[in-house]
């Protein structure tokens, strides 16, 4: 650890008008780093250990982050710190659920894989008009309530994808203490994120963010948008434009950032020690680099894998990588060469547009369209 690590120290929020303060970055526990398939844990314990030393004390983890490995990890590295050293949320996977009695089943086993004793924060995942009629039938409310007065979780929320109209029905069916929503400056208009931020700051429910890179979308950009950013500052790097964006808005509680490698890390603390909001200026930065990144008509894929596995086998994000790389100025027959290097079943051309991807997508992409499109560029 040299000097600069040793002294930096995330900025933190209060929660509410209490005592509590939490770090204004969270490491997002969706993407951590793989080796051979697998979570890396050497990599990711030492990440734990910077991000501890940095006071960046949020970890935010799902029951279906890495199949399950993402909670097993908790429980193998987080679990050696003292408890109250870090707050801990993880959440009901309300789309993978068949009856009411899958809410004690699932849970047990997120306490016994996170090994917590208790969560600091629990969530239903991936709440939309659909899951919260389910999450309604199955009486999963009234569960996590249930966990709450026996001390299992202390903090209840959920996690949204949807439309702003079904947002403002559900934040206001509880008194919830945190809710977890998509925002960042490309989905500020595209997924009406603005409008979910403006939803929630009235009801003062405090903001937890996800996808504030857009699943590293926001650091590939486009040559054209990357380039605004690097003559408006060379010292600054790509991500730390998207994370000051989302961290500038006053009623954001906590960021969450999927890093998966050590460098990803140090640059995100180092954004957020201490955050630096933006200026007028620099906002209309952003503004000129979205719109060379729209002119690019790349597709916004976070890469989160919700619509897989396709039942054909075919490789979306992969596809749509590929193709964002065209849009973004690849040459050609180079992604050809990669794009021809893939199984065939798992190339756009397979996809036989039966539809069930689109269905599952949170960004609402189209995806047949686009295996249509990659497809014949690739033909
Ligand atoms: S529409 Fe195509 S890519 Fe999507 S699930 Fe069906 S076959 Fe797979
Ligand atoms: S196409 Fe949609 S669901 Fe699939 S990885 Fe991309 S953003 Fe996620």
């Amino acid at each position: 650890m040299d000097n600069t690590e040793k002294e930096m120290k995330v900025t933190r929020r209060p929660y509410r008008n209490t005592d509590m303060t939490m770090p204004l970055l969270g490491f997002g526990l969706m993407r951590l780093p793989q080796k051979d398939g697998k979570v890396d844990y050497a990599t990711a314990e030492k990440m734990v250990a910077k991000a501890m030393a940095a006071g960046c004390n949020y970890f935010d983890t799902a029951y279906m982050y890495h199949g399950g490995e993402s909670e097993r990890f908790v429980g193998d590295v987080l679990s050696k710190y003292p408890r109250d050293s870090y707050f801990l949320t993880s959440k009901m996977p309300i789309a993978m659920m068949n009856s009411a009695s899958d809410n004690e089943r699932i849970f047990k086993e997120q306490l016994e894989r996170t090994k917590a004793g208790y969560f600091d924060f629990y969530f239903m995942h991936w709440l939309n008009a659909a899951h919260w009629e389910k999450a309604k039938s199955f009486g999963t409310l009234e569960f996590m309530k249930k966990m709450q007065a026996e001390g299992k979780i202390r903090r209840l929320g959920f996690s949204f994808h949807g439309e702003p109209e079904t947002l403002e029905i559900i934040a206001k069916a509880f008194p919830w203490d945190l809710v977890q929503i998509q925002l960042n400056y490309l989905d500020w208009e595209l997924c009406r994120s603005g409008e979910q931020y403006e939803v929630l700051s009235k009801l003062g429910i405090p903001i937890s963010v996800m996808e504030p890179l857009k699943g590293g979308t926001l650091v590939r950009l486009t040559p054209d948008s990357k380039k605004i950013f690097e003559q408006a500052n060379p010292n600054a790097s790509i991500a730390s434009w998207g994370l000051r964006y989302v961290a500038s808005l006053p009623n954001i509680q906590v960021v969450l950032s999927g890093m998966s490698a050590i460098e990803h890390m140090e640059d995100n603390l180092r954004t957020f020690s201490p955050l630096v909001p933006l200026s007028d200026d620099e906002r209309k930065v952003i503004a000129q680099a979205l719109v060379a990144y729209r002119k690019s008509g790349a597709v916004p894929c976070t890469v989160c894998r919700y619509c897989s596995p396709c039942p054909v086998g075919v490789d979306i994000p992969r596809n749509l990588a590929l193709l964002n790389q065209v849009k973004g100025g690849l040459p050609l027959f180079h992604a050809k060469l990669v794009y021809d290097a893939m199984q065939e079943d798992s190339r756009a051309s397979s996809c036989v547009a039966c539809g069930a991807c689109k269905k599952k997508c949170p960004q609402s992409i189209d995806i047949p369209k686009y295996m249509k499109e990659i497809a014949a560029t690739f033909k």
